[in-house]
């Protein structure tokens, strides 16, 4: 199943600047397999009316094809019922609703709210955002010499002044994963409602909620094979029912009176207007595309691909991995740079061979700094790459020098 793949993935025949595409850049955004682009076409060729409205048959076609995606986002997380299961625009939006909404529920003057070093900037900016409106104080875990996060600064930092915890799964930096359970363990017993954003696991690593044992887990459809605009908020049921709904406004609504109103109950009572049904459709096929090819079956040759690029590129004069290179280690992602040249220069050579990789900080600038680079060049590797995208990666790197000699 794994070596015919690729055939599922119409943008892979395609050539950039005269060459054959070779995507390294799936941490960025994956690409979209036939089975989510049929699905979404499908819904709008045959399915497309406005859902929970309706009581005619369309409407309740396409509320049952919404709802649906809803189950398998909740078996895909293994989540208890569909009511923990919120659909948003993105990781970043997920985030922002649990600062603005969730947030001054628990966080008051003097608290802490902990992050780590390697978060991306949506992982930081709605927590700065609402220290500064609480007057609490964020807090920052270091990382060990190899990128990963340092569990004994972690359970240090931990105090009953801690009421938020979050960080992310996998970095989209170093590619490191997350001891969650433990994690979780540990900002529990100080009583911190833990925040998992699992935009770079999704698509690499069985996820389960339930044995994690987090409180919310964040992530956005995009990254992993479905369409963008359509994200992914987890919740607790009880806490989900502590949460005053970040939006307001159509379908979430109960009952509306002229000074007040009621709202729904969960999950509906934070999807504030009509919902991007054709996305949330799109990620239900992504996932039954995903589970079809099994999460064992895609890290294993994941792995394959990030073994092989660590050796070859270890082997390029100058170039140096930021992040563990035990490949078992990191999922995903390979940051590095070759001295003396600025890694946007090293993207555009590639770019010139086809080879499409990201360059800059990654929206992660504390840990850029942390690291003590500006920027770094960036491929990521999905289960619909291959050994011969690596050869290419190789065989473009080595032409880096004949330029910066
Ligand atoms: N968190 C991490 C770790 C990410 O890698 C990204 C995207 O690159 C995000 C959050 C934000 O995702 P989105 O832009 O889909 O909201």
């Amino acid at each position: 199943m794994m070596k015919t793949v690729r055939n599922d993935f119409p943008i892979l025949n395609t050539q950039i600047n005269g060459r054959p595409l070779t995507y390294l850049d799936g941490a960025a955004t994956s690409q979209k397999p036939w089975p989510v682009l049929d699905a979404v076409q499908q819904y709008y060729l045959t399915e497309n009316a406005n859902v929970h409205r309706g009581v005619y048959t369309l409407s309740e076609v396409a509320t049952k094809s919404y709802e649906g995606a809803r189950e398998k986002v909740q078996n895909f997380l293994h989540a208890p019922s569909s009511r923990n299961i919120i659909f948003t625009r993105s990781t970043t939006e997920s985030l922002n609703w649990l600062a603005q909404a969730y947030g001054p529920t628990v966080v008051g003057q003097g608290d802490e709210i902990l992050l780590t070093y390697l978060e991306h900037h949506s992982n930081i900016v709605p927590w700065q955002v609402l220290a500064q409106r609480v007057g609490a104080t964020l807090k920052y875990v270091k990382l060990t010499a190899d990128g990963q996060i340092d569990l004994a600064d972690f359970a240090q930092q931990l105090s009953p002044k801690t009421k938020i915890v979050s960080f992310a799964h996998v970095s989209n930096v170093l590619g490191t994963e997350a001891p969650v359970k433990e994690m979780a363990r540990l900002a529990h017993q100080v009583g911190a409602t833990v925040v998992v954003d699992g935009a770079q696991a999704v698509a690499h690593l069985p996820v389960d909620v339930l044995d994690l044992d987090v409180d919310f887990y964040a992530f956005s459809g995009h990254k992993m094979l479905a369409p963008t605009g359509i994200g992914v908020l987890y919740g607790k049921e009880v806490l989900l029912e502590q949460m005053p709904p970040a939006q307001y406004g159509g379908e979430m609504i109960e009952e509306v009176g002229l000074q007040s109103s009621t709202y729904q109950e969960l999950p509906w009572r934070f999807e504030a207007g009509t919902p991007n049904i054709a996305g949330a459709v799109g990620l239900g096929a992504a996932i039954d595309y995903l589970e079809h090819l099994g999460m064992a079956a895609i890290a294993a040759k994941e792995s394959d691909l990030m073994k092989t690029a660590i050796a070859e590129l270890s082997t390029i004069p100058g170039l140096e991995i930021y992040g563990p290179v035990d490949p078992a280690d990191r999922h995903g992602v390979l940051s590095f740079n070759i001295s003396g040249v600025h890694p946007h220069d090293v993207a555009t050579i590639l770019d010139q061979a086809g080879v499409e990789v990201r360059a800059g900080h990654h929206c992660a600038q504390p840990l850029m700094r942390y690291l003590g680079q500006a920027a770094t060049v960036r491929a990521s590797f999905s289960f619909y790459n291959n050994q011969e995208d690596i050869v290419r990666l190789v065989q473009a790197l080595k032409t880096v020098k004949e330029y910066f000699p």
